[in-house]
């Protein structure tokens, strides 16, 4: 059996691996991708039809190449599976698509790794994980799988007609859940949202996008969640030209907002007592948002336009003042749950450990305990940055670098 070698193996061609790719070429580094389905597959297969980028394209995007749209719209997922196949043709990635890593193993002696996958072994000196920060759709084991409801996760969600006929509950108000409720509500159904904690941030203000305003505060390079916030979601969208997540205007808009889903029984679901308390918080987050960037403006003499009605909170709608605590599905209509509920890694491919006592990725800046293997992609790797768009490049530079300088 003929094992081919190379010096650095990157799992994954999203853009993860695009990014490792472009740095490593420029480090000088020999290697190889390989992805186990096509470039930019999650884009292609775990989003929804209509899912727009989350920050304009101005922004969504690695430094070296711009969307060929308005800087300030917001890419179509298809438009960005097109934007990383250029790019992986730009950068003349060394990609082999349609091939998994089944098993990543330490040599022996220590001096390296051997990959088995689909389409036989390779051996690499190093090896950096893209496989993402949203590996695995994750339904909690709340509602038994025989209660006559059809579940399936955001990451199955396409479009509303793929669904049964009837109503729709959405559990997780992320930027998933809101945007999908959305969606199903335009689209006639009714729909009832689960709302957990949540921040949801100004799309824009005083004629900044949320993600400069991240950039300007310096939020983008925090290192670590605030421990206070850490299972807090985000909403944003960048859905029909962008716009704030208000829940008020999806209340208006006919969708019933409920607490946080906690059980199931007798097919009835019931729901924390914490809606109005998460509206409350995440209002407080979106004026401690426009405090803040009122203040850097200040700080720094900006001559801004002022947008006194971006504070203007309307009235709680009447779901929120007299919260459902709970709903029998059927007697409700209820057809279908969608879990926007969030995702997990799998590294179930990895034969060595370089995990910490928590099962969770050790590492620093994505460089783990194991000499040779690397970290990319992942939330938090070096900063709130890592697993988007714009950030994985920054950190794909650094592993390369660090790949570089270990070969000297
Ligand atoms: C709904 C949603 C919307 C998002 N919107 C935005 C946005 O607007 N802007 C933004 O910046 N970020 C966004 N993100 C976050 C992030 O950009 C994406 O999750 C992105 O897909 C991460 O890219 P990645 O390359 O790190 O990982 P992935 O895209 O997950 O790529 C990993 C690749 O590895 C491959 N792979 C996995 N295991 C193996 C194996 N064993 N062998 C070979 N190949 C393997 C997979 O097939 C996949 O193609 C969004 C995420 C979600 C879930």
């Amino acid at each position: 059996m003929t094992v081919e070698k190379v010096d650095t193996l990157v799992i994954g061609g999203g853009q993860a691996g695009l990014a490792a790719s472009e740095h490593l070429t420029n480090s000088g580094v020999p290697h190889l991708v390989i992805e186990r389905s096509r470039i930019a597959e999650r884009w292609r297969s775990e989003r929804w039809d209509t899912l727009v980028a989350n920050g304009p394209a101005w922004h969504d995007r690695f430094p070296n190449m711009t969307f060929d749209m308005d800087p300030d719209g917001f890419a179509s997922k298809d438009s960005i599976v097109s934007y990383f196949e250029a790019y992986a043709k730009q950068i003349n990635a060394p990609i082999r698509c349609g091939v998994e890593v089944i098993a990543l193993s330490r040599k022996p002696d220590g001096s390296g790794f051997i990959a088995e996958t689909s389409q036989g072994t390779i051996e690499a000196r190093n090896v950096v994980a893209a496989t993402g920060p949203f590996q695995k759709s994750v339904i909690p084991p709340v509602v038994p799988a025989d209660s006559g409801i059809t579940q399936i996760h955001s990451a199955s969600y396409r479009n509303p007609a793929q669904l049964p006929e009837g109503g729709v509950l959405v559990i997780g108000a992320g930027s998933s859940g809101v945007q999908i409720a959305d969606e199903l509500a335009r689209a006639g159904r009714k729909v009832y949202l689960a709302v957990g904690p949540h921040n949801r941030p100004p799309r824009s203000y005083r004629g900044k996008d949320f993600v400069w305003w991240l950039g300007a505060l310096g939020l983008w390079n925090m290192e670590t969640p605030d421990p206070s916030t850490e299972h807090v979601t985000i909403a944003v969208s960048g859905a029909r030209g962008g716009h704030t997540v208000d829940f008020r205007d999806l209340a208006a808009q006919g969708i019933t907002l409920v607490g946080r889903a906690e059980s199931y029984a007798n097919g009835t679901m019931h729901f924390a007592s914490d809606l109005a308390a998460n509206i409350a918080a995440g209002d407080a987050d979106y004026l401690s948002v426009l405090d803040s960037a009122d203040a850097h403006i200040e700080r720094e003499g900006l001559d801004f336009p002022e947008e006194p009605e971006a504070r203007i909170i309307g009235p709680e709608p009447d779901c929120v003042k007299n919260p459902i605590l709970e709903l029998n599905l059927a007697k409700t209509g209820i057809t279908t749950i969608i879990w926007a509920t969030g995702y997990a890694l799998d590294f179930g491919w990895l034969q060595f450990d370089v995990m910490d006592e928590r099962g969770r990725p050790a590492h620093q800046r994505g460089v783990s305990k194991v000499p040779g293997f690397y970290f990319l992609g992942l939330a938090w790797l070096s900063r709130r940055a890592s697993p988007f768009i714009w950030g994985v490049w920054h950190d794909a530079k650094y592993i390369a670098e660090q790949i570089a300088a270990k070969a000297r």
